[in-house]
Formats: C-alpha cells, sequence, structure tokens
C-alpha cells in the first residue's frame, strides 16, 4: 500500500512517499481503509523525535482517521466491513484498574496511534474495534477526521477536569491551534463566556465566528494584564493552557479565586516557574489532562454528528503532499485542522 513516512528522525525532508505492506489486522482489530487522516502538533514532535520514543522504522504517522472498514479481526462483530467510521487515536489496555473505571488515558500501557504504532498518513491502517464510531450517512469523512484529537482532549479538559459551568469565565489560549477551536466551542455549548488569546487579528475574527465572546490581541497587550482590565480585576474561571512555561505563570494570573487552570500540553519547555503562595491562597487547581476516555470521545463525537460541534477545516490536502501540509503546520499559519485526503 502507499503511506507517507520517515526512515529516521529529523526535519521536513525526511518525510517519504513509501511502499508498504498493509497491517495484518489482529483478532479484536479492524482494518481502515483510511479516506482522511488529520495532521496534529504531535505528528511534528514524532517526526523530530521523543525521547524515549523507540520507533520501528519505517514510521507512519497520523492519529485522525476517518475511513471505511475494509476487515475485520476473527473476534470482531462490530462494526462491520463497509461501515464508515472515525476512530478514537487513543490506545489502551482495557485490563488494568484505570481501564476498569472508564479512566483510559491513565493507563500504564496507554499510547497513541500514529506516535507509538502506525497511523493513517497511508491507504490502509489497522485499529482496535472498539476505538470505532459510527459516521452518520451525510458526515464527511474530511470533517470527520478533523475532530477526534482535539475534541476529545477538550471536552475531557473543560467537562470532566475543569467541570466548567454555565454563567463561567473560560480563557482559551492560542485561538488558532486545533484544540483551541475545539474548546471555544465547548466552553460556549456549556453556556459559559469565552474570552480567547492570539497574536493574529485574523485568527481573532475566526475565533469569534465559532463562539468566542471576548477577544484579545496577544501582540499589542500581555493577556493577563488584558484579562485583568476586561474583568475588572476579578480574573477568570478556567484557563486552557497548551502552550506551558512561556504562558502558565500568566495564566495562573489570570485565575479567580477557587479558579482552575487546565493544561494538555508544554509546547514551550518541560519547566514553569510560578508563586505557589498566590495559587494556594487563592484556591486555585491545577489540572493536567491528556486525550479521553472511549466514553468522552463518543459524548462529545455524537455532539460532533449532531452539528452541535463543528469541526474547523483548515485546508485539506492530497496524501502525497504530506510534506506541505506539515510544513503549515509547523509555520502556525492554520486555523483549525489541516487534513491529508487519501484518494
Ligand atoms: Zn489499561
Amino acid at each position: 500500500m502507499k503511506a507517507v513516512g520517515f526512515r529516521e528522525h529529523g526535519g521536513l525532508d525526511k518525510l517519504q512517499v513509501l511502499d508498504v505492506p498493509k497491517p495484518e489486522v489482529g483478532d479484536r482489530d479492524v482494518l481502515i481503509r483510511v479516506r482522511a487522516c488529520a495532521l496534529n502538533h504531535l505528528d511534528l514532535w514524532v517526526r523530530e523525535g521523543l525521547p524515549g520514543l523507540k520507533l520501528a522504522m519505517p514510521h507512519i504517522p497520523g492519529a485522525d482517521v476517518a475511513g471505511e472498514v475494509a476487515a475485520v479481526g476473527t473476534d470482531v462483530s462490530y462494526p462491520e466491513v463497509g461501515v464508515r467510521v472515525a476512530v478514537n487515536p487513543g490506545l489502551f489496555c482495557g485490563e488494568c484498574e484505570w481501564c476498569a473505571q472508564g479512566e483510559q488515558p491513565l493507563c500504564p500501557e496507554f499510547k497513541i496511534l500514529g506516535e507509538h504504532v502506525a497511523g493513517g498518513y497511508a491507504e490502509y491502517v489497522k485499529v482496535p474495534a472498539r476505538n470505532c464510531v459510527e459516521l452518520p450517512t451525510d458526515f464527511d469523512y474530511v470533517e470527520a477526521a478533523a475532530a477526534p484529537l482535539v475534541f476529545e482532549t477538550a471536552w475531557r479538559m473543560l467537562i470532566t477536569r475543569a467541570r466548567i459551568r454555565p454563567g463561567e469565565t473560560v480563557l482559551v489560549l492560542g485561538a488558532g491551534s486545533g484544540v483551541s477551536t475545539a474548546a471555544i466551542q465547548i466552553a460556549k455549548h456549556a453556556g459559559c463566556t469565552v474570552f480567547a488569546t492570539s497574536r493574529s487579528a485574523e485568527k481573532l475574527r475566526r475565533a469569534k465566528e465559532i463562539g468566542a465572546d471576548v477577544l484579545i490581541n496577544s501582540s499589542e497587550m500581555e493577556f493577563d494584564r488584558a484579562v485583568w482590565e476586561l474583568t475588572a480585576k476579578r480574573g477568570v474561571d478556567v484557563v486552557v493552557d497548551h502552550v506551558g512555561p512561556a504562558t502558565f505563570p500568566k495564566s495562573l494570573r489570570c485565575l479567580t479565586r477557587g479558579g482552575r487552570l487546565v493544561f494538555c500540553g508544554a509546547t514551550s519547555g518541560p519547566e514553569a516557574t510560578f508563586d505557589l503562595r498566590r495559587s494556594f491562597y487563592r484556591g486555585h487547581s491545577i489540572l493536567g489532562s491528556t486525550m479521553s476516555s472511549q466514553k468522552e470521545f463518543e459524548d462529545v463525537m455524537a455532539l460532533v454528528f449532531r452539528r452541535k460541534l463543528k469541526p474547523v477545516v483548515d485546508r485539506a490536502y492530497p496524501l502525497e503532499s504530506a510534506r506541505d501540509a506539515q510544513e503549515r503546520l509547523a509555520k502556525a499559519e492554520q486555523f483549525g485542522k489541516i487534513v491529508l485526503t487519501v484518494a
């Protein structure tokens, strides 16, 4: 089959079109004929190499897959061959104490499709049957592939971890990212007032279109100062951060008393410095979060399928142009998801 991947870690030039064998399905797997696969920042890090990540080469990236079932393992009764599906990219053992509690992202065996195992930059990918959800008949593959990772991540952050309530104020950093476009919509859907930041006026305009109420251009003013002024020195109830040390101390300064900072990444580095005294005195919660449980994935995808939440597609590229697609993502030019289509 045709795929795009790399034989060694490195820059964009390491990505190449490959001719590799079709994956062989295990008893509980399905083989999916990929029709669309969305990019994530994770794809760039995996290509460049992550500490402790040892991959079989060549490696095929791609976490967010939509397509139709082409073959099934011997123990699989559903989905059947021909069913159109989207896939939860979080892979889990299903047997440990955390999986038994339905907290699959805490599974010690937790893996992500395309990070630890071969992903969706290909004509075919194998995934566990239990990770699939069926697409409504009129639902497009490109939109379906744009949803899973960012919507499940934002859903767990806001609904499960930060427990947002109607009437609360939620600050979402970096409005153009996939997680942010999902978080803005989920917070709005939950009845919150949404603040969004970006350095780009154009991205802020798009953020407003998908539900952001208060726009902060962080190239004009530090966002913590802006929040302090816009809330008459109260602060916001919840901050959604995925940036890390570059924003973490400011995010904490944006929080009101009893506020929650929920974060799902540390793009700008591993260590942050902040004043502990301010956070304990004001009763702040600092909540780590990653990916979602299968239940959370199914809950948020049901809202996507009912059009209550809308995947934001920046641009689609054919699979063969994966390098151009990754370059656009690396330059942070996008608003929403960049998607590969597989003919
Ligand atoms: Zn487990």
